[in-house]
C-alpha cells in the first residue's frame, strides 16, 4: 500500500538524534515551559522571519489565542473560508466571534477576494487566510485590501510552513500566523503542538499571557486564559525536525512536479501550479475528479491510499449551518468538496511509489 505518510520510513540518523533529544529532556527534569520551548520558539520565529513565536497547545488554540489577543470576541465577524480544516473556523467560535464563511478560487481553491468583499460587515473585525494545501499567493493584494476595509489579516498557516511569497514567509505578512505542528504536518511534533508568530512585542505578550491560564505574575491572573503550553518534549523533537524541514520541502516539490509533468488523463484536473517557486510547499497535492468517489476506491484497488480534504465544507456541517455565508453562495466551494483528491505526497514516497501512483491515475478510465 502507498500510504498519505510513511514516518517509519524516516531516516536513522534522524530518530538517533530525536532519542537523544528525548533523553536530554528527561534527564533536565523540566517538561512543560522550558529552555527547549524557548530555543524552540527563536529557531521558529527566525525560519518565519518574525521577531517573535510563542510555542501553544495545538494549530486550533494558536489561532484562537492570536484572536484573543487582537480583542477580537463576542460581536465581532472574522471572514474565513468554508473549504477549510473545521479547527479554522471552530477557533474563532471559541474566540467568541462570529465567522462569516466566504467562497474560493476553483483554480487554487484558496480564498476568493471578491467573494470576501461581498462578505464585508460593519461588524467585519478580521479575514483569515487559509493557506490551503500548502499555498500561499498575492499577499500584497491581501494586505491592500484589508487596509482598505480596515480590518486584520490573519493567516491560518496549518498546511503552509516556510512557504514564501516574495520576501515573507507564510504568517509574517498578517498581525499573526497561526502554526499547527500534528504529525502530519509539513513541520510535524510526535504529539500535538502549535505556534503563533508575530512582528509586534506587546501582541505576543498577551498570546504569552493567554496560554497559560491568563497568568500575568506566577498565580496572578489578569485574564481568562487557556491551558495551551507547548511541552519540553515536543519542542526538542521540533528544533530537530526544524533542521530536516528544507529537504522534506524539496523532496514534496519534486514530486509535485513529477505529478505536474506526468499525469494525463481527460478525467482529471490538476489545481493551478504556484506563481513563484517557494510558494507552494504541497502539504497535500490535489486532483480533481468528477468521478471521484469510483476514482478513490479505484486508486485504493491499486494500492494507493488517498484521502478527500475536503468532503463536507464548514457552512454544510451541523453546527455551522447557520452561519452567515457570501449572499452569492459557495457554489465553487460544493463543487471542489464533491471533486477534490489529495494523492500520496511527502517527504518519504518512493521513485518507484510515484511512478506507480502515476501510472494508476493515467491508466483510470
Ligand atoms: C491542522 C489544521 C488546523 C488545526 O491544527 P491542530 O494542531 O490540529 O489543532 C487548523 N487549520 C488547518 C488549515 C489545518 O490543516
Amino acid at each position: 500500500m502507498i500510504n498519505m505518510n510513511d514516518f517509519i520510513a524516516e531516516d536513522e540518523s534522524l530518530r538517533t538524534a530525536e532519542l537523544n533529544a528525548v533523553d536530554r529532556v528527561l534527564h533536565s527534569g523540566w517538561y512543560v515551559l522550558g529552555s527547549e520551548v524557548k530555543t524552540f520558539e527563536a529557531a521558529w520565529a527566525k525560519c518565519c522571519g518574525t521577531a517573535y513565536a510563542v510555542g501553544v497547545g495545538n494549530g486550533m488554540d494558536a489561532i484562537e489565542i492570536g484572536l484573543r489577543a487582537l480583542g477580537i470576541g463576542a460581536g465581532d465577524e472574522v471572514i474565513a473560508p468554508s473549504m477549510t480544516a473545521f479547527p479554522t473556523v471552530l477557533a474563532i467560535i471559541r474566540a467568541g466571534a462570529t465567522p462569516v464563511l466566504a467562497d474560493v478560487n476553483p483554480n487554487t481553491a484558496l480564498l476568493d477576494p471578491k467573494s470576501v468583499a461581498r462578505c464585508i460587515s460593519i461588524k467585519t473585525k478580521a479575514v483569515l487566510l487559509v493557506h490551503l494545501y500548502g499555498h500561499i499567493q498575492n499577499m500584497e493584494a491581501w494586505k491592500m485590501l484589508a487596509n482598505n476595509y480596515n480590518i486584520a489579516l490573519l493567516e491560518d498557516c496549518a498546511q503552509s510552513h516556510a512557504a514564501r511569497w516574495n520576501d515573507g514567509v507564510a504568517g509574517s505578512f498578517g498581525q499573526f500566523g497561526a502554526y499547527s505542528f500534528y504529525p502530519t504536518k509539513n513541520l510535524g511534533a510526535i504529539g500535538d503542538a502549535g505556534a503563533i508568530i508575530s512582528h509586534d512585542a506587546l501582541f505576543i505578550e498577551q498570546a504569552r499571557v493567554l496560554r497559560n491560564y491568563g497568568q500575568t505574575i506566577r498565580y496572578h491572573h489578569g485574564e481568562l486564559g487557556l491551558n495551551s503550553r507547548l511541552d519540553e518534549l515536543q519542542a526538542a523533537i521540533l528544533t530537530i525536525r526544524l533542521e530536516y524541514l528544507n529537504i522534506f520541502t524539496q523532496r514534496r516539490q519534486e514530486i509535485a512536479d513529477y505529478y505536474f509533468q506526468h499525469i494525463a488523463n481527460k478525467n482529471i484536473e490538476l489545481l493551478a501550479k504556484p506563481k513563484q517557486i517557494g510558494s507552494h510547499v504541497y502539504h497535500l497535492f490535489v486532483i480533481r475528479c468528477k468521478e471521484r468517489d469510483r476514482l478513490m476506491n479505484y486508486l485504493s484497488s491499486k494500492g494507493v491510499h488517498t484521502l478527500i480534504h475536503y468532503p463536507v465544507p464548514i457552512h454544510q456541517q451541523r453546527p455551522c449551518k447557520q452561519l452567515r455565508c457570501d449572499p452569492n453562495g459557495l457554489a465553487v466551494t460544493e463543487d471542489h468538496a464533491e471533486t477534490c483528491l489529495s494523492i500520496p505526497c511527502h517527504p518519504q514516497m518512493t521513485n518507484d511509489a510515484l511512478i506507480m501512483v502515476t501510472k494508476a491515475i493515467n491508466a483510470f478510465e
